[in-house]
């Protein structure tokens, strides 16, 4: 399919302000430092905007897709056809509580849950711990109901607000949305413009300790050296992905530049020059031989985007 620069340049010309780079390798902000060209990357700096955007965006019929941090997307090598929507501006924080004694912490989508988790600290409120060392944005992180340590995104979101071409601004309570393991359950075209996370007072030492020992941990097991995307497969109950690829001898096998990490193998990591072609090539061929081997269908936790 041609690519749709043309179209998106036309249909936002007159937006003030409106930051928009052109075919631009996604590669620049990949956690994995890999990955083709989106027809445009445009950087949302607020709700005004981003209205405006997707208003004349869908009447174009150009597809578009929110992100955050890109630490858990893979940007096949032929590129994004249509806009790809960076949260930049959408990054305020704030604490709020109610006589009754309930404690909120509400965050836009684009604000870094590693500041999420540092305003909590800073209140003294604990339940956020599991999200430390975790690279994302708040918007991604409920997406894909982020979590780790037996805690996931769910757990402590109190309510999600919302922003799609039908039915406008809204904002949903937890009970209406059907995390599920990674996954948030919330229609596709949803973009998740902020949310309030409930939280119950703490003591500061016992959380920052937490939190200590939650990126030490990280700093351990992951390999943070080399650029990533956190686990690529998802877990099997009973069977962490990264201990099945492991058994199979996988650790340190190579496609291109994108090797199967040597301290945890549920890991790809980018070690120079691999493409998305490379990365992709590495997780088939684990899947290949997962299911061969031990009969089990390995699915990713990564989003896969683009053509190829
Ligand atoms: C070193 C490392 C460690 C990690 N550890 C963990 C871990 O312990 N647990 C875990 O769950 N994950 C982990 N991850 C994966 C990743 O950090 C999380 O999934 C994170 O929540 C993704 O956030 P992001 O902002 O980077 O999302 P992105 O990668 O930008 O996007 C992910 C998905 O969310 C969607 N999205 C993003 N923003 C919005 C929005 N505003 N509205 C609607 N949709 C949106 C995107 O379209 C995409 O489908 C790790 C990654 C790395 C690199």
């Amino acid at each position: 399919m041609a690519n749709l620069d043309k179209i998106i340049k036309e249909a936002l010309s007159d937006i003030v302000a409106l930051k928009i780079l052109y075919n631009e390798p996604m590669s620049r902000y990949t956690s994995l430092s890999a990955g083709g060209k989106a027809d445009a990357l445009i950087i949302v700096e607020n709700e005004e905007q981003l209205i405006e955007v997707i208003k004349r965006l869908r009447k174009e019929r150009i597809d578009l897709l929110p992100v955050g941090n890109l630490t858990n997307i893979i940007v096949r090598d032929g590129g994004y056809r249509g806009a790809i929507l960076l949260m930049k501006g959408f990054n305020a924080i704030d604490y709020s509580n109610t006589p009754e004694g309930a404690h909120y912490i509400y965050a836009q989508a684009g604000a870094a849950l590693a500041s999420v988790v540092n305003r909590s600290l800073a209140e003294e409120l604990t339940g956020l711990e599991f999200c430390a060392g975790i690279p994302g944005s708040v918007g991604g992180a409920v997406r894909m109901n982020a979590g780790a340590y037996g805690k996931e995104m769910k757990d402590v979101i109190d309510s999600v607000f919302l922003f799609d071409a039908e039915d406008g601004k809204k904002e949903l309570p937890r009970q209406h949305i059907a995390f599920g393991y990674r996954n948030s359950g919330l229609p596709p075209e949803a973009i998740i413009l902020a949310a309030n996370f409930s939280l119950q007072k703490g003591q500061c030492e016992q959380i920052k300790k937490a939190i200590q020992e939650i990126v030490q941990w990280r700093k351990e097991k992951h390999p943070l050296e080399y650029p990533n995307a956190g686990s690529v497969f998802k877990n099997m109950p009973g069977q962490p992905a990264g201990k099945l690829i492991e058994e199979l001898g996988m650790k340190g096998m190579n496609c291109g530049d994108a090797q199967v990490s040597l301290k945890h193998a549920n890991f790809i990591v980018n070690k120079g020059k691999a493409t998305a072609s490379d990365i992709l090539k590495l997780i088939a061929l684990i899947q290949t031989r997962v299911k061969k081997e031990k009969g089990i269908s390995l699915e990713p936790e990564v989003v896969i985007i683009g053509e190829d």
